[in-house]
């Protein structure tokens, strides 16, 4: 097939196995396209598409994989409960004229003879989502890699919204050389603030209106930030977020390269990460305080 035509015919080509999309994308390394990767675990919205227009403007080829995968859940509840609308997602990527999508199945990511890639996360894997959710960046250092091995994307683009995996995934990629720009992109927000996300679809409007408190608690730290300390600022957060329904699971004032806590500094790209339950769903967000300058 020439290397053209699924771009310019943008039909949404499907692919459940790496030999059957490995055999697609060789006319595109052939003849050096830039081909984007997407990597998402499906029940799409909004925020993922915007990674996908992105990755349309600045490249040749999109691909955008489907998979939910096991080994970056640590609770086999969640793990069950996340929610698969693949019908949905495909209809959502062809009207977005995406490429290619990879579905595969995890015995195709993960064959019997798997083995994990060995790569030193620490510190940036022993804090925030790290803590509370032990082995998730392991399983999302394993699955980006062997889909960038699979894939051989020159560029991969991530969501901000995750921003501590944006860190894991940059480090990952450079400690295993592979030859993939990493891109963030900001992150998709509903009008009342809240992060658009899968996990949106179990809360209920009530939930949904009530959940945007993680985004003013967010925004009520840019406004402290340089008016007094990280830490000060952090302990006014956690009172403002207090007067709420949701549950805090943590909440912390960062440095963006290290994800050290800052106490007494402010520094570029300062950025506050929640983690906080509404009723039964985790919700993750973050928001940069200070000018990344
Ligand atoms: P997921 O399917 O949740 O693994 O997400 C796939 C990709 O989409 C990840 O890189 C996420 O960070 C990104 N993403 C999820 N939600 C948003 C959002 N609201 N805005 C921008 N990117 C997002």
């Amino acid at each position: 097939m020439p290397v053209c035509d699924i771009k310019e015919h943008s039909i949404l080509e499907r692919f459940e196995d790496i030999n059957s999309i490995r055999k697609a994308l060789k006319p595109f390394w052939d003849s050096k396209k830039i081909i984007g990767l997407v990597p998402t675990m499906g029940a799409l919205h909004e925020g993922h598409i915007s990674l996908l227009k992105q990755a349309k403007q600045e490249c040749d080829v999109v691909v955008v994989t489907i998979f939910v995968n096991p080994t970056q859940f640590n609770n086999s509840g969640d793990l069950d409960n996340y929610p698969r609308t693949i019908d949905e997602d495909l209809a959502l990527l062809r009207g977005e004229n995406c490429d290619i999508v990879f579905i595969p199945s995890v015995e195709e990511v993960y064959p019997k003879d798997y083995e994990n890639i060995k790569v030193d996360l620490s510190p940036m894997d022993e804090v925030m989502e790290g803590v509370h959710r032990p082995g998730h960046f392991e399983g999302v250092a394993n699955v980006v890699s062997r889909f960038f091995k699979i894939i051989e994307p020159q560029k991969a683009y991530f969501g901000r919204k995750d921003f501590q995996q944006v860190t894991v995934v940059e480090e990952t990629a450079r400690q295993l050389n592979l030859p993939v720009e990493i891109v963030p992109v900001e992150t998709l927000r509903a009008s009342n603030g809240l992060a658009l996300s899968s996990r949106n679809k179990r809360l209920s409007g009530d939930e949904l209106e009530k959940a945007s408190i993680i985004y003013r608690t967010l925004n009520y730290g840019k406004e402290l930030a340089h008016q007094t300390s990280p830490k000060d600022a952090l302990e006014k957060m956690k009172a403002y977020f207090e007067n709420n329904s949701l549950e805090l699971e943590y909440l912390d004032i960062v440095d963006p390269n290290s994800l050290e806590s800052l106490n007494q500094y402010w520094v570029p790209g300062t950025t506050a990460c929640i983690a906080a339950f509404c009723g039964e769903v985790r919700l993750i967000d973050n928001m940069e305080l200070v000018p990344n300058d």
